[in-house]
């Protein structure tokens, strides 16, 4: 079995205490990887060694331009092993390969391709001040330390999009990975090191959440936690990064996407992207549209199409390329998922297919789980207003869009919401009344790299991505400088 150990100070290293742990295939259960395992003393190595790095300056005060051929560096290598990260992805994580050729993979390079150029983009401003010998400029400056901890749904694809506008403004990052699925990004260690990074600006432990994440959190000499995972521990984030003294927050949080099919809408084109919007990578997407908000002049029509094509969806194989839905992450995940499911019948929802354990052999080894549509839902119950992380949708029929979309903004979610309409007067009025980071008209769950993504309430904190994501990365300082002969007092005293 493979081992990994930790990326620190550009070497690898094993964990003080020498433990290590298992990295398990979802779809067949099986170990397949053995990693070190961090506690709070690995934090400590990792932390100090981006902080030296920092403090010398041998990153931030490079010029843009070098930064970004470093990065730029790492992203050929990236494409070169593309195949390899691809494979490992899905290994890691249960989902189908074409997901990890197709988007994953590319989505990473692409992070690493733009920051490295927006790392050249980094400006100030001038703000005049008249009929002074004085100017006042503004500048954006790293923050120091940044700590990023990240999921295990995109892997790869979400600690390339902290890490890479992070070390683009100049930050030094320690970078933790969920411990289900750290191997494509300590992998990434490998092409840091062999495109010549200083020591010390991208340091990455792996380790649970509990005592590595926590130890990053509190740790006084991180400056800034980019953070992207559940709500319950984004709430911890925030919480926890305010003592011993408060560091900057990012939290990239869940969701609970609404999607509505207007009577007007291209039925087909709204169910092939519906499908995609709770059973993309088994429904484990933040921003899934979990809740169908079906008119009910087109109810049995789209009901009827949806269900036939959510029926013929291929689970199995994860390295079979016409396999359309992998494994859930673990265990845990499965009998989560399947819980929501019981609880919503037991409560008066129709199933309506799925709401099972996919149990054909030799797949009833792995923690597969059947796509499922539940009907008859209302709007209070459990699995219409919580983020289940799997391949369930939730349909409410209504007949007046107005109140659509009261339902849909009613939850603490705000991260995407979906609509279908031919109307562009009924999307725009919609896309202005629905709370969410992104509203997609006539699409769905599309994302790039060069838009803000992010969430409004419970969704998250702040944006990622695009050059306003980068600016999150950046602290403002405004400087005024006299350069006039006698000084002037702005306020009079003389
Ligand atoms: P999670 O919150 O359990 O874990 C996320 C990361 O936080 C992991 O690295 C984990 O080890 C770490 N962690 C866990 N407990 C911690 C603690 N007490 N202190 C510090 N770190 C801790 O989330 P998950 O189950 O890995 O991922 C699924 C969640 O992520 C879903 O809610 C999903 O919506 C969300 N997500 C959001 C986005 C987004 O961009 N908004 C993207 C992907 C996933």
């Amino acid at each position: 079995m493979q081992k990994f150990k930790f990326f620190i100070n550009n070497q690898w290293v094993d964990s003080v205490d020498g433990k290590t742990y298992q990295v398990v295939d979802p779809s067949k259960n099986e170990p397949i990887a053995e990693v070190a395992l961090a506690n709070e003393k690995d934090v400590d190595r990792a932390v100090k060694a981006a902080r030296e790095a920092f403090d010398k300056g041998i990153w931030s005060e490079l010029d843009g331009d070098e930064r970004a051929e470093y990065m730029l560096k790492v992203a050929e290598l990236m494409k070169k092993r593309k195949k390899e990260l691809a494979r490992w992805e899905t290994l890691q994580t249960g989902k189908p390969i074409k997901e990890s050729e197709d988007i994953d993979i590319p989505y990473s390079i692409r992070a690493m391709e733009y920051f490295a150029n927006q790392a050249r983009e980094i400006k100030g401003e001038v703000i005049p001040i008249p009929g002074k010998y004085a100017f006042d400029y503004v500048t954006y400056e790293p923050y120091g330390v940044v700590g990023s901890i990240v999921p295990w749904n995109f892997p790869l694809h979400l600690a390339t999009r902290t890490l890479c506008p992070a070390i683009a403004t100049g930050n030094t990052v320690v970078l933790k990975p969920s411990s289900y699925t750290p191997i494509t990004v300590i992998l990434l260690g490998e092409m840091i090191l062999e495109a010549g990074f200083p020591p010390g600006v991208v340091n990455i432990i792996s380790g649970p959440g509990d005592t590595a994440g926590n130890a990053i959190l509190r740790h006084p000499d991180i400056d800034m936690i980019s953070f992207t995972g559940s709500l319950e521990v984004g709430q911890k984030v925030l919480e926890a990064s305010a003592r011993p003294r408060i560091k900057k927050v990012v939290l990239e949080l869940g969701g609970k996407g609404p999607f509505i099919a207007e009577p007007d809408c291209d039925i087909d084109g709204a169910v092939n992207s519906l499908i995609t919007g709770f059973c993309l990578n088994q429904g484990e997407v933040c921003c899934a549209s979990t809740r169908l908000f079906l008119h009910e002049k087109i109810y049995d029509e789209f009901m009827e199409k949806l269900v036939t094509r959510v029926k013929s969806l291929k689970l199995g194989n994860t390295m079979d390329p016409s396999t359309q839905m992998g494994a859930l992450i673990n265990k845990k995940q499965l009998e989560k998922v399947d819980s929501y499911v019981k609880e919503a019948i037991k409560d008066g929802a129709k199933l309506v297919c799925g709401g099972e354990k996919y149990n054909v052999p030799p797949f009833d080894k792995g923690n597969y789980y059947k796509p499922t549509i539940l009907e008859n839902v209302t709007n209070n119950m459990r699995c219409a207003q919580e983020e289940i992380f799997g391949p369930v949708l939730v349909v409410l029929k209504y007949k007046d869009l107005e109140e659509a979309i009261k339902l849909a903004n009613d939850t603490r979610y705000g991260l995407g919401a979906t609509i279908w309409s031919e109307n562009p007067r009924t999307l725009y009025w919609a896309a202005k009344k629905l709370d969410a980071g992104t509203v997609w008209m006539n699409t769905n769950v599309m994302s790039k790299i060069e838009a803000p993504y992010g969430g409004n309430k419970d969704s998250g904190l702040g944006r990622e991505d695009g050059t306003i994501g980068i600016k999150e990365y950046l602290k403002v300082k405004n400087n005024i400088l006299f350069v006039g002969k006698d000084y002037d007092n702005f306020y009079g005293f003389k």
